[in-house]
Parts: C-alpha cells; sequence; structure tokens
C-alpha cells in the first residue's frame, strides 16, 4: 500500500481538507482522508509528502487531438476557421509515420507532466490507438469518421466495421468513435456510425456548433465553407443544406443522446441548450481553444445553469499554448465569475461523465481507481487575501504559480516533481 499525503486534499470539489492523504493498494483507492487516522494504517510501504501541495482527482481533458501535439507554435491565431485548417494541412503535408508517433508521444508526456490522468483523444490517422496503447495515461480514443458524399458511407462503415475490433482495448484504453462535424460528415455516415456505436456500445463524440460559418453553410449552403470544400474535393456535386441549425440536425438523425458528447457548442439558442440537457448529453469547452479562434462569450454558464453536463478540453496545440487542464482552469478563474468548485468539478466529475467513466474516475473514494494529481502552491499570495475558511487554497491552486507536482494513473506513479 502506498499513502500519498500533502497540506491539502480535495478528494471532491467542495470539500477541501487540510493535512489530507490517500491511500493506494494495487490500481485502487484504499481510504481517504486524514493523514493523521490513516499514519497507523498496517502494511504501508512507502508514504510520498507532497509537502505544500493540494491532492486532487487527476484531471480529466475532454478533448485533444494528440496527433497535433508536433505542431506547437506553427500555428497562427485566426478567426477563419477555414485558414486554421489550410495551416494544418500544409504543416502535415509531409509527415511521415514516425511525426504523427512522436507528435502523440509528445501530447501524453506533456498531459501527464500536467496533471491530466485521462484524455478523450481524437485520432485522425489510427496511429494514438498502438502508441497511447503503451503510455500510462487513461484514454479514450475516439476514431475519427469524415465524408460527406453520402455514397461514400456504406464503404466508409464497411472499413470502420472491420477496424474497430482489432483495436486492442485494455484497462486504460477504450475506444469511441467521432464522426468529425457536420460539415464534413453525411446524414447517411452520421446515422451509419451513430447506429453502429448503439449496437457495439460505443461513445461517441463530435464537433458541433463551432463557427458561425458552420451555422450559416447548414442553415443556407453559403458562406465561407462551400468554397474551402470545393478546394479540398470533399462538396459533393449538388449538395443541398439540411437548412437547420447544426444542434437541431444532429437531434433530428438522432445523434445526440445520453452517450454523445459534443465539442465546443460555441453558438447556441436557448432552446437549442434545453434540448442538450433534455438529451443528456455532455459538452466539451476548449476555453483557450475557444480564445485562439477569437469567439467570445461561450454560453458555458448558460449550459451550467441549465443544468447540462459540461467537462474541459485542451484542444490540441495547434490551438493552444499548453494540454494543462489546470491551465484552463487558472484561465478560466481569472476571465469568468464560475466558482473554484464548479471549476474542479467540470475538469473532474463533470469529465469523466462526459467520456462514461463515472463510476471509475473523477472522485478520490474508496473503490474508485487511483487516478491522482498533486498541485504545488505558492507559499503566499502575491496580494493579501480578504478570503476565509478554504477560498485561499483554491486562490493559490488557480493563482499563475502553481504546478503540477505529482501524477498517478491506477496506482502507477507516472510523474513525480516532488522529490
Ligand atoms: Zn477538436
Amino acid at each position: 500500500m502506498i499513502i500519498i499525503r500533502a497540506k491539502y486534499l480535495i478528494s471532491t470539489p467542495g470539500s477541501c481538507i487540510e493535512n489530507g492523504a490517500v491511500a493506494v493498494t494495487g490500481a485502487k483507492i484504499h481510504r481517504v482522508g486524514l493523514w493523521c487516522e490513516m499514519s497507523a494504517i498496517p502494511g504501508v510501504e512507502k508514504v510520498i509528502d507532497l509537502g505544500n501541495a493540494v491532492i486532487m482527482p487527476g484531471l480529466i481533458n475532454t478533448h485533444t487531438h494528440l496527433d497535433l501535439s508536433n505542431l506547437h507554435n506553427r500555428i497562427k491565431p485566426t478567426s477563419n476557421f477555414t485558414h486554421w485548417v489550410f495551416q494544418v494541412i500544409g504543416a502535415r503535408m509531409r509527415w511521415n509515420d514516425e511525426d504523427y508517433v512522436s507528435s502523440i508521444e509528445k501530447g501524453a508526456k506533456l498531459s501527464i507532466e500536467s496533471g491530466v490522468t485521462t484524455v478523450a483523444d481524437i485520432s485522425n490517422t489510427g496511429h494514438a490507438f498502438s502508441v497511447l496503447k503503451k503510455s500510462p495515461l487513461r484514454k479514450v480514443v475516439y476514431k475519427e469518421i469524415i465524408g460527406l458524399k453520402s455514397e461514400q458511407a456504406a464503404d466508409i462503415m464497411k472499413k470502420l466495421k472491420e477496424e474497430i475490433p482489432q483495436i486492442k482495448t485494455d484497462e486504460l484504453l477504450s475506444v469511441g468513435l467521432s464522426p468529425h462535424a457536420p460539415y464534413s460528415v453525411s446524414r447517411e455516415l452520421y446515422q451509419a456510425v451513430c447506429g453502429f456505436a448503439g449496437e457495439s456500445r460505443l461513445p461517441v463524440c463530435t464537433h458541433l456548433a463551432e463557427t458561425l460559418d458552420e451555422i450559416e453553410f447548414l442553415t443556407k449552403g453559403t458562406g465561407i465553407f462551400p468554397a474551402f470544400l470545393r478546394q479540398i474535393r470533399a462538396l459533393p456535386e449538388g449538395w443541398k443544406p439540411p437548412e437547420t441549425t447544426p444542434i437541431r440536425y444532429l437531434n433530428e438523425m438522432g445523434v445526440i443522446n445520453n452517450r454523445t458528447l459534443l465539442i465546443h457548442c460555441n453558438y447556441v439558442s436557448d432552446e437549442e441548450i434545453a434540448l442538450i440537457q433534455s438529451s443528456g448529453a455532455s459538452v466539451a469547452f476548449c476555453p483557450r481553444s475557444h480564445r485562439f479562434f477569437g469567439h467570445t462569450n461561450h454560453p458555458v454558464h448558460r449550459f451550467l445553469d441549465a443544468g447540462v453536463n459540461v467537462g474541459i478540453g485542451t484542444d490540441s496545440l495547434a490551438s493552444n499554448d499548453s494540454l494543462s487542464v489546470l491551465d484552463e482552469l487558472k484561465y478560466l478563474s481569472a476571465i469568468h465569475t464560475i466558482s473554484p468548485q464548479t471549476l474542479i468539478s467540470m475538469a473532474t466529475v463533470n469529465g469523466a461523465k462526459a467520456i462514461g467513466l463515472e463510476s471509475q474516475v473523477g472522485q478520490l473514494r474508496e473503490g474508485f481507481e487511483a487516478d491522482i494529481c498533486g498541485v504545488g502552491l505558492p507559499e503566499q499570495l502575491a496580494e493579501a487575501s480578504t478570503a476565509s475558511g478554504n477560498e485561499p487554497v483554491y486562490q493559490r491552486l488557480f493563482s499563475p504559480a502553481s504546478k503540477n507536482i505529482f501524477t498517478m494513473v491506477a496506482g502507477i506513479v507516472c510523474y513525480n516533481a516532488a522529490t
């Protein structure tokens, strides 16, 4: 048995205690509580003391593309989404297998160092299944599916149904399906993928309502998307818009349900938020990627007020500075009036629910998987704090100087900068 102790322990978002500890046996959490009550447990082999730090549930990244990690600092911020896609296509033009492998390995390493213990990763090329299988991270790898030409749907599905059963899942690796977005996937393909996902009990995620251009394309068939899709030879002859918004379009198809993770949802009406809430679907909010693309006023407050399950995603290093969910929380804490407890919920329990792992991870509870991070705190805040109770701990947790120093996944220490 290993015991991890620190000055503070946040086992669930609203519970912060001083001098806390977590006892771990094998891959599971054995006990959570005060260090003084735990120090006498028999059979303890090792005590890891993180010192002036907060022990927390491992952070969950509900949306990323680790295969783009080598594009860090190579893509210019833009509010034109199609310009971003062209930059990515251009930058990866000469990539070979090793480039994809090293990109995913880099992303996994950075994630672990930042306190992320679970990633919901989208795999464009399929490399992530074998590369991440070797990583100690917990992961749901979603196979990306693209095809706006409806006549391609049958062939794509045939290949998909051959590929998916070949993937060797394990305790840390599960598989999902990601039809890319309503401007890149036909109605026929969406329905076939989601039918297959339902039969195979696979989770689904899809990019949705990300840009105003996407809404214009689907409602009117105009804007920047037709020319872009023609240029990459993806627009079918005689394509007609569904003349409805992305969320309504997918809802009419039966794609939105309690196993669906909707990525971004930057532009939504109150009626659409109610629709998502009643479906039980979750939303992946990517705060700094949202800023990178020049979007403002993400409806996160409206989603939270409506009771929608919202998790946090970093998106990829092609539209972000880091793969740290803690960095996302720091950014949100500086610009939004979301409580620290809600921020932690989004990065832990909500994230777990969004990818169907809520009975295993996202909380430090007896019997849960021992997925733990430890965030080192600055000694004191630069400005004198007037907050009381545990509020100063949360403030220090989200201050620029805090830093993840410890990551454990399934009882294995993957990163320890405390020693
Ligand atoms: Zn994405």
